[in-house]
C-alpha cells in the first residue's frame, strides 16, 4: 500500500476529511448509475468520469475497491418539483417498444460510451428490476416503523413524521420549511399528505407492462429505494463512499438517508461526494433543456454548436482540467485549447517511453526540483482528487522531458535515477490514474510513415551535399509547425 494522505470533501460535513477506509484494504464505492431511457449525454459522462478517477486513484494507492454502480431500469423518478415521472415507460410509448427493450438499448449505449472514454467498469452493476424483493422488504420495514403510509396501493414516505425526530435536509443544507418552496401545491387528486412525501411503492394498473406483486397490490418501487437497497446489499450496512452528480443531492440522496434511517435506524454512508455540473453556454447540460450534446456528436463534430469533432481522449483531458467539484463550461475555444494541450502531453509521453537516459556527472539542485514536481502530483491528487493541479505538475514534467531530450544544459545535473522515476510516475499517472491513452489513428500511422520518408530523403540530400533540398525540407516543415531534431540516435520529429 502506498503512503497516502488522501483528503476527501465530504458533502455532509462540508469539510475535507482524511480518508480512512472502514475495513482497509477494502473500500466500498457506490455511484448512482444512469436511468437507461436515453443515450448518455456529456454531462453524464462528466459525472461518471469524476468517479472513474476516484476509483482509479484508490486502486493506485493500493486499496481493493468494490465499485458498485447501478442501472436504473424501472421506477418513478422524482424531479426537482416533487413530481414523479415514469421515464422508461414514457420513452417506451414514444419509441413503440417494450420498456425492457428501451432498457436494453440504452444500457448498451451507456456501456459503449464508458468504454470509449476509457472508464473502468464497476465490479458490480446491479439493476433495480433485479432487486424487487429487497425493495419490498425495505418498504415494509419503513411502514412498520411508522415512517410511511399506504394509500390506494401506493406507499409514501412520511416526511413530517420523519422530521419530528430526524434532520431531513442536512445533506443538501436545506431546512425543512424551504423545501415547500419550489414544490407545486397538492390538489384533491393527490394521495400524498404532504407535498414533500415521496413514493416508495407506486401502484400501477394492468395497462402498465412493468409491475410486481407486493403486500400492497401490484406496482413498482420508488426510485430512491433501489440505491438504498443495492448499496447496502453489496457494500454492507456501513460503507465508505457514495457518489453522484450534484443534482442528486436533493431529493435523491436526502431520501436515501431518510429511508435507511426510517427502515433500519442507520446511516450507511461515511463520505458523500458530489460532482459538479457540465454546462453549455452557462446552462446545465440536460436533455430537458435541449442543450445536450451526445458523445458521438462531439466526436464527429456533427452538432450545430460545434466547429469540429474532438477525440474521446481530448474530451477526457478537457474534463480533467477542472476539479470535479467545480462547474465546467463546454465551448469550442476550451475544447480547441484542450486538443492542443493533450497532443503536447501525449507527445512527451511517447518521448519518455524510449528516450535514452544518461548518467549525470554532477547532480545539481535541478534534480531535487524535478523530484519535488513528481511528488507534487500526489500532493494534489491526495487533496480531494485535484486533477487540474496534478496536471499542472505533469506539464512541468513535459518541459523537463522535452528539455532533457534536447540536451539542454540546465538538465545535465538530473540523475538517471530521477529520470527513471519520472518515466515510471509519468507513465502511471497518465495511464492508470488519469486513464488517458495514446490514440493511434490510421492517420497517425500514415503521418509517422511519411515523416520517416521525409527524414530519409533529407538524410540522402545532406550526404550528397544537396543543401537546397535539405533546406527546402526544413523550411516547409517549419511552415507546418513540424520540427526535426538531429541527435546521436538519428533524427526525430515533433510538432512545435
Ligand atoms: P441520469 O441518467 O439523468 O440520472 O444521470 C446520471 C448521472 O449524471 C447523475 O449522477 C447525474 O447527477 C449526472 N448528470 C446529469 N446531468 C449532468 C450534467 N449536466 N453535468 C454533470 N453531471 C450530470
Ligand atoms: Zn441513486
Amino acid at each position: 500500500m502506498k503512503e497516502n494522505n488522501l483528503h476527501i470533501q465530504n458533502t455532509l460535513s462540508r469539510k475535507k476529511e482524511k480518508f480512512e477506509p472502514l475495513a482497509p484494504p477494502f473500500v466500498g464505492l457506490y455511484v448512482c448509475g444512469p436511468t437507461v431511457y436515453s443515450p448518455p449525454h456529456l454531462g453524464n459522462v462528466r459525472t461518471f468520469l469524476a468517479f472513474d478517477i476516484v476509483n482509479r486513484y484508490l486502486r493506485y494507492l493500493g486499496y481493493r475497491v468494490r465499485y458498485v454502480r447501478n442501472i436504473t431500469d424501472v421506477g418513478h423518478i422524482a424531479n426537482s418539483e416533487g413530481e414523479e415521472v415514469d421515464r422508461i415507460g414514457e420513452q417506451a410509448k414514444k419509441e413503440n417498444l417494450e420498456p425492457m427493450e428501451i432498457v436494453q438499448k440504452y444500457t448498451l449505449d451507456f456501456h459503449e460510451v464508458t468504454h470509449i472514454f476509457n472508464m473502468l467498469p464497476p465490479d458490480i452493476e446491479p439493476t433495480a428490476t433485479g432487486h424487487i424483493p429487497e425493495q419490498i422488504e425495505m418498504v415494509d420495514r419503513i411502514l412498520k416503523n411508522g415512517f410511511a403510509y399506504e394509500r390506494n396501493g401506493s406507499v409514501y414516505f412520511n416526511i413530517p413524521e420523519f422530521a419530528k425526530t430526524h434532520d431531513y435536509g442536512k445533506l443538501s443544507g436545506q431546512n425543512i420549511e424551504e423545501q415547500h418552496e419550489g414544490y407545486r401545491e397538492l390538489d384533491a387528486q393527490d394521495e400524498k399528505h404532504d407535498v414533500r412525501d415521496f413514493a416508495i411503492w407506486k401502484f400501477t394498473d394492468e395497462t402498465h407492462p412493468m409491475r410486481w406483486n407486493s403486500p400492497w397490490g401490484e406496482g413498482v418501487p420508488g426510485w430512491h429505494l433501489e440505491c438504498s437497497v443495492m448499496s447496502t446489499k453489496y457494500l454492507g450496512q456501513k460503507f465508505d463512499i457514495h457518489g453522484g452528480g450534484m443534482d442528486l443531492k436533493f431529493p435523491h440522496h436526502e431520501c436515501e438517508i431518510a429511508q435507511s434511517l426510517g427502515a433500519d435506524g442507520t446511516e450507511p454512508v461515511r463520505y458523500w461526494m458530489h460532482s459538479n455540473m457540465l454546462t453549455m453556454n452557462g446552462q446545465k447540460m440536460s436533455k430537458s433543456f435541449g442543450n445536450s450534446i451526445l458523445p458521438r456528436e462531439l466526436v464527429s463534430g456533427e452538432h450545430e454548436l460545434l466547429d469540429q469533432g474532438y477525440s474521446p481522449m481530448t474530451i477526457r483531458f478537457f474534463m480533467l482540467q477542472a476539479h470535479y467539484s467545480s462547474p465546467l463550461d463546454l465551448s469550442n475555444e476550451a475544447l480547441k485549447a484542450a486538443e492542443k494541450g493533450y497532443k503536447r502531453l501525449m507527445e512527451a509521453y511517447k518521448v519518455i517511453q524510449t528516450m535514452p537516459l544518461r548518467d549525470a556527472k554532477n547532480v545539481t539542485d535541478t534534480d531535487k526540483e524535478v523530484n519535488d514536481t513528481i511528488d507534487g502530483i500526489f500532493v494534489e491528487m491526495d487533496d480531494d482528487f485535484n486533477t487540474p493541479k496534478a496536471l499542472a505538475h505533469i506539464f512541468e514534467l513535459v518541459t523537463v522531458i522535452n528539455s532533457y531530450r534536447d540536451n539542454r544544459p540546465e538538465y545535465a545535473g538530473v540523475s538517471k535515477a530521477t529520470m527513471e522515476r519520472l518515466r515510471e510516475v509519468f507513465t502511471a499517472t497518465i495511464n492508470d490514474i488519469l486513464g488517458l491513452k495514446v490514440e493511434e489513428t490510421a492517420d497517425d500511422n500514415t503521418v509517422d510513415g511519411l515523416m520517416q520518408l521525409i527524414i530519409d530523403i533529407r538524410q540522402n540530400a545532406r550526404a550528397n551535399k544537396d543543401w537546397t533540398t535539405s533546406d527546402l525540407i526544413r523550411d516547409q516543415l517549419d511552415a507546418l509547425e513540424l520540427q526535426l531534431k538531429d541527435g546521436k540516435d538519428g533524427t526525430t520529429w515533433t510538432r512545435k
